[in-house]
């Protein structure tokens, strides 16, 4: 097979008109891929976003073909995908305000060109989930946020309204099962792709912790950064060893990387409701 691509986590390979999306148990704080691997979190992330798909399938198409025929040393956690031309625009919807979503805000009292009231905070919840398309920037630089008449004028006006239609429903449904389980989504990212007729089909990987913001539903407080449901304990120790957010970041000890394995495995199985 030919690797085509190698991202931060994954790696993606064609085989025949196929593609097989291998997850990595690289786990990145501060987008930078930590030395020490996260045992089985590829496994988990990729069964929960084919968890997800299967939710969703009646509100958009997927790319996937199979979960079991991949390659025998990439055995569950990889799929097998239809090969997309895929749109050249990051579907981000937000539920709540934080990250690039609230620095944007903070300059120009809107995202994505979609006015928001005034006085929010870090972490508040929006009147109502809203859009926020960016650019799919080349690697090394940063995706940046356009508005829905810049998605109009790249993908044309059907395109684009569906494009906000499914990420939307999508971003809607996933934050009503999570609610149910005390986790909260406060914004995820989508990626879509066009099959040969035309068709806008739901790819890559799909409300996991490592495309959308998780956060534990009982200790959400706007005003304050809040606890991410994957990543804090190896986040707090990166930050309490007085590493600089600069590669390469240093080992991580064995007791942070089972607190961390077990946190994505308590996500899976609270989403999911099913067992590990
Ligand atoms: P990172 O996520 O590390 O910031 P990245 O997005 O470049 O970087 P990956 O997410 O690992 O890296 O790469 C997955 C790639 O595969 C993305 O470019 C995505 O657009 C592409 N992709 C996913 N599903 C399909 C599909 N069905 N057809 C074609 N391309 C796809
Ligand atoms: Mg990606």
């Amino acid at each position: 097979m030919e690797l085509l691509h190698s991202g931060k986590v994954r790696d993606v390979y064609a085989d025949g008109d196929d593609l097989i999306l291998v997850a990595s148990d690289r786990v990145s704080v501060y987008d930078v891929v930590l030395p020490t691997p996260i045992p089985d979190k590829g496994a988990v992330l990729t069964r929960l976003s084919l968890w997800w798909f299967e939710q969703l399938a009646d509100l958009v198409p997927h790319h996937v073909i199979s979960a079991t025929d991949v390659p025998p040393e990439f055995a569950g956690r990889a799929i097998r995908c239809r090969r997309l031309r895929m749109v050249p625009v990051e579907c981000i919807a937000r539920g709540y305000l934080t990250g690039l979503g609230l620095t944007e805000y903070e300059k120009s009292g809107a995202v994505s060109g979609v006015p928001l009231p005034a006085g929010l905070v870090e972490a508040d919840r929006l009147p109502e989930p809203i859009f926020t398309p960016t650019t799919k920037a080349p690697v090394g630089e940063h995706d940046e946020f356009i508005t829905y008449d810049d998605v109009a004028a790249e993908v044309g006006d059907e395109t684009a309204a569906e494009l906000r239609r499914i990420t939307l429903a999508v971003y809607r449904r996933g934050a009503e099962i999570a609610a149910d389980r005390g986790i909260v989504i406060a914004d995820t990212k989508l990626e879509l792709g066009w099959a040969p007729d035309g068709t806008l089909v739901l790819a890559d990987e799909v409300l996991t912790p490592d495309s959308s913001r998780f956060w534990a539903a009982d200790s959400w407080q706007p005003g304050r950064a809040q606890f991410s449901f994957d990543k804090q304990f190896v986040r707090d120790w990166a930050t309490s060893t007085g590493w600089d957010k600069r590669p390469p970041a240093p080992e991580v000890p064995e007791d942070v990387v089972a607190a961390t394995r077990a946190r994505y495995i308590e996500v899976y199985e609270r989403l999911t409701g099913l067992s590990w």
